[in-house]
């Protein structure tokens, strides 16, 4: 259901696909922009930063404040200046023709001249007992987001890359001890972060060890979790008060396979004006991003998405664009306005 109830153009300005914070900030800007814009908000409403208990680390909230909170307050924005909001899961993106169509889990079908992809990424699991039941009460995926709620507790950080050790490393500013659990005897982090982590006197190393399940208690917060060792198959059990789970992020990138480039690890490529190989597609937020990853940073990428999407629409109106049901390859010839437009090899299927 829109919340807006006029009724939609037969073809919109720009649709957004996902309700993170860099979705909110390009529907935000869209909106200002006059754009009239449209976001679809995906089954994850809001995001990564929804499942945070606190957000003490984006800027003008001295207080914190929730995830949801912030989620709630970055909609409310955008909708005061125009957002028109769909609860709805995109299914398909059609982008081998002009305009893109976009169609949705309810039946729905939108077109579209152009597109914010900001459907974000999503933290591996476990998928173990008790995993979902306790996330935001125990387990958690990000450090900087929730580490300070762990002061002077003992904790567990599961994985053996960079992140893992980079953030069990960061959660020593906070816990008394913190225990890497690592499926392996040998760390995949790099050597640098490898050689401080094994510096570190908060830090120990539990090798060969996968969690099976994880505890809660009265009240249910984390209260331990059970180890499986991956070489002798013998099982325990570990106390601990919380547990961060670092094995990999995963893009949410199902609709653009044999669409849109991505790189090795499944990220969509965009050039530093948020463009995608195809004209007219612009991506922010953590579905381009595996840097960063901060709410700070998905934020200016959806400006600076939505601020390209409006002068990419501009020139579009300036050159006299009247197309409707163009093939893309005749609609990528006619955006040749557009700068470093040879970077942009055509990969529609
Ligand atoms: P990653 O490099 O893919 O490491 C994931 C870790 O989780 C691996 O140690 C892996 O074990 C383990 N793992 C995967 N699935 C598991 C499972 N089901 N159960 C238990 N363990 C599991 O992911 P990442 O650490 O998030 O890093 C992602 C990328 O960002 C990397 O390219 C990394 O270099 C980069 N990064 C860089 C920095 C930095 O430079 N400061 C910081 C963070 C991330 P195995 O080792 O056995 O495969």
């Amino acid at each position: 259901m829109a919340d807006n109830k006029s009724p939609r153009p037969a073809v919109e300005e720009t649709i957004i696909i996902g309700s993170g914070p860099a979705g909110w900030t390009a529907g935000l800007y869209t909106a200002r922009a006059n754009l009239n814009p449209l976001l679809i908000t995906g089954n994850d409403y809001g995001g990564q930063v929804s499942i945070t208990y606190e957000v003490e680390n984006y800027p003008g909230f001295p207080e914190a404040l929730s995830g949801p909170e912030l989620v709630e307050k970055m909609k409310e924005q955008a909708e005061k200046f125009g957002l028109t909001v769909e609860y709805d899961h995109v299914t398909e993106i059609v982008i081998d023709q002009h305009p893109f169509v976009v169609r949705t889990a309810s039946g729905k079908e939108y077109k579209a001249k152009s597109l914010i992809l900001c459907t974000g990424a999503r933290p591996r699991y476990l998928g173990v007992p008790g995993e979902k039941e306790l996330t935001g009460k125990g387990v958690s995926y990000c450090a900087t987001c929730d580490g300070f709620f762990f002061r002077g507790k003992e904790l567990v950080v599961v994985g053996g890359g960079d992140s893992a050790v980079e953030e069990a490393l960061f959660l020593t500013k906070f816990a008394t001890k913190v225990r890497i659990l690592h499926r392996r005897d040998e760390l995949r982090a790099s050597k640098i972060l490898r050689d401080r982590a094994f510096a570190n006197e908060k830090i120990e190393f539990v090798w060969n060890t996968v969690v099976t399940a994880i505890n809660g208690g009265e009240g249910a917060s984390v209260t331990g979790v059970i180890t499986k060792n991956t070489i002798t198959g013998e099982v325990g059990e570990l106390k601990t008060d919380g547990v961060f789970v670092y094995i990999g992020h995963l893009p949410n990138n199902d609709l653009y396979h044999s669409k849109l480039h991505m790189d090795e690890d499944g990220h969509l490529i965009t050039d530093k004006k948020m463009r995608t190989n195809v004209a007219g597609i612009f991506a922010a937020g953590e579905i381009q991003d595996k840097v960063f990853k901060q709410v700070a940073t998905s934020v200016g990428q959806g400006c600076a998405a939505a601020m390209q999407t409006e002068k990419f629409l501009a020139d579009l109106d300036a050159e006299g664009y009247h197309g409707a049901g163009v093939d893309v390859r005749e609609f990528q010839e006619f955006c040749s306005f557009t700068p470093q437009r040879a970077e942009r090899e055509l990969v529609v299927a």
